[in-house]
């Protein structure tokens, strides 16, 4: 179906054509009409389905033929400052030619030029929920003509702790305004903060609520959380890791991570929120145009990044929340590509696995990679913090020493008489003289079942690829469901 037959306009649809897309995606073709007839509209759809363009082009299509005006006319509210860069990107590019005027509105930039451009007047604004509350306090905005608003990946925005505030600038928006709703998933909350800010509104559904992008292929790889940065090394011998997201649990987490891989050779950036704003732009453009291979980032800040031909999303630590899996792997994946999601499952991660496995109603397959030798890296890994240990403690006897030292000369006692200090982690040292954890994951066959696991990779670190390695049947058409662990598992058919 051509985008004209959603009743878009010619410049619309030229702009469109421009940016590449050939036919609309299966949320923009049910989307598009309704707004366009001036309904609400919930969109449940996971990222990477097409959904901006699919609240952006009729909203653009509607602000073209109803006259210009000075004041704000569309709000779209987004949960980060990377996915609120990114929506206005395509605004620019699906209206680019329009006489219409962008702007965004987001924390840690200078505030100046967002008060100007508010005060000069500006069409369509993107902005999160924290800068647009600032400069609602100090009577910088001016809601009066608003004819849209939209609250981009509105469960994120839950999540995040953002409904207050989004109580707070809906209550001094226009009562007769459309309003448009954009979830991964549609749980009670959504479904309550839909029911007080939209009115009858249309419900689109992009598959079933909160499954991950159907084009994304998944594995799991059991692996020691010692040996996870020596598994990575490993795998991104094989080229086609080639431009690779990496997800870690914490900053600190990331920049570890991005260290070891330097180290390896391997060209990374980070993006988390130690960050400075122009620091995640540049590592996102690095990571865009190929400069650097890997991009390690956390959760928060990964949120809506939006780059096309990401080949692979590695998830070095094991999100907690299935909803964070789904919003992860959209990266990959994207629009019409094939990606593939990698997933380091330590033995304290399995039961986050099985809960994940439990929510999808389906398993992930069990990787082995052969050639990897975990062992060997758990224990450098376990020598290397033995040492880090040792010197740590000789340092803190130096000092305790002369600490005890000073005290001696004030108190008269003798110097270094004291117990020894326990040492600060409290004793932990000696227990990396042998490693702990799991054997080598290189030796695990590991299928849930304890079948022989379905892929193997050799010893370049290429992993095999597979059309589609989910397991399709649903939990409840099976005999036994995951979260036996023993039993069951993914035990019905595979699709090849
Ligand atoms: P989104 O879900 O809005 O984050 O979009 C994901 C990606 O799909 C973006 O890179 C868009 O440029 C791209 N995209 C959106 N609509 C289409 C389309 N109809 N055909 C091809 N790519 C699209």
């Amino acid at each position: 179906m051509p985008f004209t037959a959603l009743g878009l306009g010619p410049k619309i649809t030229k702009a469109v054509r421009e940016a590449g897309y050939e036919e609309p995606t299966p949320i923009q073709t049910k989307a598009i009409p309704a707004i366009l007839e001036g309904r609400d509209v919930i969109g449940v759809a996971q990222t990477g389905t097409g959904k901006t363009a699919a609240f952006v082009l009729p909203m653009l299509e509607k602000m073209q033929t109803r006259g210009p005006s000075r004041c704000m006319r569309a709000l779209v509210i987004a949960p980060t400052r990377e996915l609120v860069v990114q929506i206005e990107e395509n605004v620019q590019a699906y209206g680019r030619h329009l006489h219409l005027k962008y702007k965004t509105i987001y924390g840690g930039v200078g505030e100046q030029p967002q008060i100007d451009a508010l005060r000069r007047g500006v069409d369509f604004v993107v902005a999160t929920p924290g800068r647009l509350m600032d400069l609602m306090g100090r009577n910088f905005v001016d809601f009066k003509d608003i004819e849209f608003v939209v609250l981009d990946e509105a469960d994120r925005m839950l999540d995040m702790g953002f409904l207050p505030s989004i109580r707070k600038i809906v209550a001094k928006l226009p009562k007769t305004r459309q309003t448009l709703l954009f979830s991964a998933t549609l749980s009670k909350d959504i479904e309550g903060i839909a029911k007080d800010f939209l009115k009858d509104p249309v419900i689109v559904q992009i598959g079933a609520r909160a499954t991950p992008a159907e084009l994304v292929s998944q594995q799991v790889i059991e692996v020691s959380k010692a040996a996870k940065a020596d598994l990575l090394i490993h795998l991104l011998k094989d080229k086609a890791l080639e431009m690779v997201l990496v997800f870690s649990r914490t900053k600190h987490g990331a920049d570890k991570i991005a260290r070891k891989l330097a180290a390896a050779g391997i060209t990374t950036a980070t993006l988390h929120s130690n960050r400075t704003q122009g620091q995640r732009m540049l590592a996102l453009k690095k990571f865009r145009s190929g400069e650097v291979r890997c991009l390690i980032a956390t959760d928060i800040a990964a949120r809506g990044i939006d780059v096309e031909k990401i080949s692979h999303v590695v998830n070095f630590d094991f999100p907690p929340q299935p909803e964070d899996y789904v919003h992860r792997i959209g990266r990959t994946g994207r629009a019409h590509a094939i990606g593939d999601a990698i997933s380091f499952v330590a033995p304290d991660e399995i039961a986050d696995l099985r809960q994940l496995e439990r929510f999808l109603g389906r398993g992930i397959p069990r990787t082995k990679v052969e050639g990897f030798d975990a062992r060997a890296s758990e224990v450098a890994a376990a020598e290397s913090a033995a040492k880090y240990n040792a010197v740590n403690q000789g340092a803190r006897r130096q000092s305790d020493g002369g600490r005890r030292e000073g005290q001696a000369h004030r108190t008269g006692g003798r110097p270094g008489s004291g117990r020894p200090a326990p040492s600060r982690d409290g004793g932990n040292a000696r227990r990396f003289d042998r490693p702990q954890g799991r054997p080598a994951a290189a030796s695990t066959t590991s299928s849930r079942d304890g079948r022989p696991a379905q892929t193997s990779a050799p010893s370049s670190g290429r992993l095999e690829k597979r059309t589609n390695p989910f397991d399709a049947t649903p939990w409840k058409n099976r005999q036994s469901r995951p979260s036996s662990g023993r039993s069951g598992g993914p035990g019905g058919r595979r699709r090849p």
